[in-house]
């Protein structure tokens, strides 16, 4: 994994220009990879006429056949042997499947190359101490859930000095414990450290209200820091503005906007994407996106279309390729206006469960 190494140790983490050669060469690596090692992908690629050999430049990445994460779902592929597996995770979607998903070393080797260009780009990490207040579950042995795993690991990108959690692990359950949070929460604004929130935004907001309804106004150090994972999607009724989620941290804890972040990551496509200044996930070195028609033809910048991530990270599964069932859509960089040149994509909601299952039936009747 030469050249994935080289990608994922990249100093200029948005710099898509100056890594097209080297993702090409690096994501073939990949694809070679599993299909020596996995011989149901290597099927895969044969039935869909597909040979490494096709792709010359950048622009032909889009013929790597891409899997629905629907698919692996309900197959567990793997391309290593899985007593070489440092972690294993599972997460549970919506349709109550449950995927797993394991890591080997070199994964993890290029995962932390890009956890330390991406935080350090974002000025993440600090030196200082702070406390934390995760919003999901403590960990426990039991539960191998993989939201819990990196809402625990963002709790060392700063000194902890004390973690308090929304669901609390007594044993043998979870409790609900806001009034844990409100009383850390007081007992921090008096410690004087700066406080780093961490879980999804429907917790997020939750908590807020809670703080509001029951009249608590908190004065937070003004280098806390709130951090967004996981996604509006499985709350899309109680989705409201982020302006006015901005707005309500405002008021209870007085940390504004620009101090508020937010990560879009997914379980087969573990490559954490943070949102720049103005809130957009713009696309590092370490990935590709495609927005795809129906049709799973690419589309162009400001067409809305089905979200296809390509990453070279994982060598222990087949996920070089995976069509998330998000729809988005693409913008060149420079409308942004935050200065990062690299394309960014918006999440505008989940794709219709049909044209995910015929995707999803597309790759399975390849492995009938
Ligand atoms: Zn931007």
């Amino acid at each position: 994994m030469n050249y994935g190494r080289k990608l994922f140790y990249q100093k200029k983490i948005y710099d898509l220009e100056k890594t097209n050669d080297l993702f090409v060469k690096s994501v073939l690596e990949n694809v070679r990879h599993h299909q020596i090692n996995c011989p149901e992908y290597a099927e895969i690629l044969l039935r869909r006429k597909f040979s490494p050999d096709d792709i010359v430049s950048i622009n032909d990445i889009y013929k790597i056949p891409p899997i629905p994460t629907l698919f692996f779902k309900n197959h567990t592929l793997y391309s290593s042997s899985r007593q070489h597996l440092l972690f294993k995770s599972t997460t549970s979607g919506t349709s109550g499947k449950v995927s797993e998903m394991g890591l080997d070393w070199p994964s993890v080797w290029l995962g932390l190359g890009m956890i330390t260009g991406t935080f350090f780009t974002h000025r993440l990490t600090s030196l200082y101490p702070a406390n934390y207040i995760v919003m999901g579950y403590q960990p426990a042995k039991r539960n191998k859930m993989g939201a819990v795993k990196s809402a625990y690991a963002a709790t060392f990108t700063a000194p902890a000095m004390h973690r308090e959690y929304a669901l609390k692990d007594t044993g043998t359950e979870y409790i609900l414990n806001i009034e844990g949070i409100k009383h850390a929460l007081i007992r921090y604004e008096k410690s004087g450290l700066p406080v780093r929130f961490i879980g999804f935004p429907a917790y997020f907001m939750f908590l807020m209200k809670e703080l509001i309804d029951s009249g608590v106004k908190l004065k937070l150090h003004p280098k806390s820091l709130v951090i967004l994972g996981g996604g509006w999607k499985q709350f899309l009724s109680e989705q409201m503005d982020k302006p006015a989620l901005y707005d309500m941290s405002k008021e209870a804890l007085g940390i504004g906007k620009d101090r508020i972040r937010e990560m879009f990551g997914v379980v087969e496509h573990p490559i954490a994407y943070f949102d720049c200044p103005n809130h957009h996930f713009h696309v590092p070195v370490y990935s590709r996106v495609i927005i795809r028609d129906t049709d799973l033809r690419p589309v162009e910048y400001g067409v809305p279309g089905m979200l296809n991530l390509l990453t070279p990270m994982i060598t222990s599964m087949p996920f070089t390729s995976v069509m998330t069932d998000d729809l988005a859509v693409m913008h060149p960089g420079e409308e942004c206006g935050c200065g990062i040149n690299s394309p960014y994509f918006e999440i505008l909601g989940r794709v219709g469960l049909a044209d995910i299952k015929t995707c999803a039936a597309g790759a399975s009747e390849l492995l009938v």
